[in-house]
């Protein structure tokens, strides 16, 4: 008899899957990756897109409905668009969404498009040139803007900006981004800095909470709330007074989503992750090479959803530090 996943032990619906395509990347945040001297993986540790398409279908047959790509970037990854039209024609996958840092999005944003992919994220912490440049450690402005402003003009819907708040550095710029929503129907969703990585740049000192960004932003007008739908993150959405795009909250830190976390990870050298937060990782990859089961593969994925966290008690009090880095895992 084949087998049947059983997630019941894990009372939130897995439906999400993030998938980091690859650790490589064209940008040097200074909160991801040092601007020097990093080891990537050697290509053959990386999962093929044979492997990721065959993890994917699995995925999708234990209750996955969405995927979002991410990396490292993956736009820098060969032969992306061959894979997406792949990737779309899997079925029982309602949604495919992708994360970048817009630097390559201009070159593919129509073929993202025609590959059924209408969702997209990027990545863009300020909204000043040389700011940029000091987060980002390359001076690509221009072309990130060129790549949202083409992703506005073919009609992507949405297009969310992800800002990365932190302390000292950014946060003057909360209102800017905010107000941006007012006239583009941008989505900006600010995310809590988080310790990922073994060098993090991270501090308490650094750190700016979603409910602080949420009270400045009331300072410009009543937000009001916007219903999340099943296949949709972790983000508390809003709309500014007279606003035509939304404004998003991810409080990793501050404000636990754990019980309401859907997803689950797929690094880029094929390792299942239950949470961002949890260096718990299942390998998927060597059993795949190794020829195993589909049944026996279906299982590793119910014991990374077993792994979990149920509760928020590994950020308390001082937030746990995720060792690997943010650009294999996806963030
Ligand atoms: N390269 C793509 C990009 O930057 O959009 C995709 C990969 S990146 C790791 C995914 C998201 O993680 C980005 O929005 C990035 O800003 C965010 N991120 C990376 N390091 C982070 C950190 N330490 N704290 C919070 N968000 C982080
Ligand atoms: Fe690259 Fe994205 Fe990490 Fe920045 S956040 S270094 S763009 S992977």
């Amino acid at each position: 008899m084949p087998f049947q996943p059983n997630f019941e032990k894990n009372k939130n619906r897995i439906n999400y899957l993030r998938i980091s395509i690859t650790d490589r990347c064209n940008l040097r945040c200074i909160y991801c990756m040092p601007s020097e001297g990093i080891n990537f993986m050697p290509h053959e540790n990386i999962l093929s897109y044979e492997e990721i398409l065959y993890i994917t279908q699995l995925a999708v047959t234990t209750g996955i409905r969405k995927v979002r790509l991410t990396g490292g970037e993956p736009l820098v990854r060969k032969d992306i668009i061959a894979f997406l039209q792949k990737l779309n024609k899997i079925e029982g996958l309602e949604e495919i969404t992708l994360t970048t840092n817009g630097v390559l999005l201009k070159r593919f944003a129509a073929d993202i498009k025609a590959c059924g992919i209408n969702r997209i994220n990027v990545s863009m912490d300020s909204l000043k040139p040389d700011r940029f440049l000091q987060i980002t450690k390359r001076d690509y402005f221009e072309k990130v803007w060129e790549g949202i402003r083409e992703a506005e003009r073919l009609g992507f819907d949405p297009i969310k900006i992800n800002v990365v708040a932190i302390k000292g550095f950014n946060d003057d710029e909360i209102l800017d981004f905010a107000r941006l929503t007012i006239d583009k129907p941008y989505h900006i969703r600010f995310i809590e800095f988080m310790p990922v990585g073994e060098n993090t740049t991270w501090s308490q000192q650094s750190f700016i909470s979603t409910g602080d960004i949420y009270n400045k932003i009331k300072t410009l007008g009543d937000l009001t709330p916007v219903r999340s739908h099943s296949l949709d993150g972790p983000a508390e959405r809003f709309v500014l007074e007279g606003g035509k795009g939304e404004i998003g909250f991810i409080g990793a830190l501050s404000n636990h989503f754990c019980d309401k976390c859907n997803r689950m990870r797929l690094t880029a050298e094929g390792r299942l992750r239950g949470c961002l937060f949890s260096d718990k990782e299942i390998d998927i990859k060597t059993p795949l090479r190794e020829g195993r089961s589909d049944s026996y593969l279906f299982k590793l994925f119910r014991l990374a959803s077993e792994n979990k966290p149920k509760s928020p008690e590994l950020m308390d009090p001082e937030p746990k530090k995720c060792i690997r880095k943010m650009s294999s895992i996806g963030g």
